[in-house]
């Protein structure tokens, strides 16, 4: 066997010493103005992720005088509107996205089994009921026709692990079933659609996660609510803080017309988000040439199923199945990779359909799950990120042949 080597699974270290200058002096500047709560550095951030996920990366123009056009179309960004609400982190961006569309109490809303839990947690907590159903063989989700309810109001489209899922599907689906399509882009920053659309630009509102270990993370927590829809923004950036009037840029303070919550992006983290977001699609480039890599070198292990290597993903997470083995084998296999040294993950070692939690609860209805509970057992996250490189992953590749000899 090769010599032990050490991957760690996330190096927010190695990601701090990169730009520790540039966020330092950005962190200072924050406390000079004392702008501690909104203020600039919040909605500077806003404004270029809303640019960021509204701005289609088109394709190759036909003509210099049709890609010239864009380019001054692009230019002219800072007349775009602010479509961005930062808030207090990922789980409350869903929260408010829901509360912000109004919908009526108690409205089902429909949710894939192998999502996060704080996807149906933020449901519940908004006061609707969820519903929630099977994911695909592969772990993609597919609405369908049967999975709708006379109460069903919206559904989620989990961009999970950084996979645009087929979201002209669920805009289909969505217009012909009356329904509301919200997207939870927290592990899907910057990942778009064979037509350029960002994840994000096309529900009728989307949230994002800027928790430290997704692909665009801050120094704690922080989240986003975006939508193209300019009156959601509002309403979101209104219930976000204490439902007071926003007006021509202006807190009416003291007049809260309606219950809203205190979740505001803290100055500090958009400081250090707004320093970040420029590196995102060369984090992500880096990020999809692991994934191809790692096609590359597992492709010959019959017992591993890979994703696809032609997804339309930012990679978030490299998620195996390890199939036709009996249930356990996922977890010695995850022991064999820990005792060589390499760190792993499971997104998520439970259904949402086999939470006990979530099985007594009078607002869920689960229906029976059987690739999303089969997924649970036999996945595992194998490590991704700015800090691997290929000779990570050839090591990776020869514990993984070392596994197979033990079978
Ligand atoms: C991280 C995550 C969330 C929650 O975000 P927090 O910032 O941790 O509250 C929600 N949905 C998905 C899919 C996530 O990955």
């Amino acid at each position: 066997m090769q010599k032990m080597e050490q991957v760690v699974f996330l190096d927010l270290k190695a990601q701090f010493s990169d730009i520790e200058k540039e966020v330092l002096s950005g962190v200072q500047e924050v406390c000079q103005s004392a702008e501690f709560v909104l203020g600039s550095a919040v909605s500077e951030f806003e404004q270029s992720f809303s640019d960021y996920i509204f701005s289609y990366e088109s394709a190759p123009k036909p003509s210099l005088e049709q890609a010239l056009e864009q380019r001054i179309q692009d230019l002219s960004h800072s007349t775009h509107p602010n479509r961005c609400v930062g808030v207090g982190n990922g789980t409350d961006a869903l929260e408010i996205a829901i509360a912000a569309l109004d919908l009526p109490p108690k409205s089902e809303i429909l949710i894939p089994a192998n999502a996060y839990f704080a996807c149906v947690e933020a449901v519940l907590n908004a006061g609707m009921r969820a519903v929630i159903v099977d994911c695909e063989e592969d772990g993609s989700f597919m609405p369908k026709d049967s999975m709708i309810t006379p109460n069903m109001r919206a559904i989620l489209c989990v961009h999970l692990y950084g996979v645009m899922q087929d979201i002209s599907a669920f805009e289909a689906f969505a217009t012909k079933h009356r329904l509301k399509l919200i997207e939870d882009c927290a592990q899907a920053h910057g990942a778009s659609d064979e037509k350029g659309r960002k994840a994000g630009s096309i529900g009728d509102i989307a949230c994002f996660s800027f928790y430290p270990g997704k692909n665009l993370g801050c120094y704690g927590d922080g989240g986003a609510v975006v939508s193209k829809d300019i009156s959601l923004v509002q309403k979101a950036r209104e219930i976000a803080n204490h439902g007071q009037k926003f007006h021509n840029g202006i807190w009416d303070k003291n007049n809260h017309y309606t219950l809203g919550r205190n979740s505001r992006l803290d100055s500090i983290q958009a400081k250090i988000l707004h320093i970040k977001l420029p590196k995102l699609s060369q984090h992500n480039a880096h990020r999809m040439r692991c994934a191809r890599e790692y096609c590359t070198q597992l492709e010959r292990f019959a017992y591993l199923k890979l994703p696809s290597v032609f997804a339309q993903s930012v990679w978030h997470l490299f998620v195996i199945e390890c199939c036709g083995l009996a249930e356990s084998k996922r977890d010695r296999l995850l022991a064999f990779l820990r005792q060589n040294g390499i760190e792993c993950g499971v997104h998520y070692p439970h259904a949402l359909s086999d939470i006990a939690t979530l099985q007594a609860h009078s607002d869920v209805t689960i229906h029976s799950s059987p690739n999303a509970s089969r997924r649970s057992h036999n996945i595992l996250s194998l490590p991704i990120g700015e800090h691997l490189d290929f000779s990570h992953i050839a090591y990776i590749a020869q514990v993984l042949a070392d596994f197979e000899q033990t079978l």
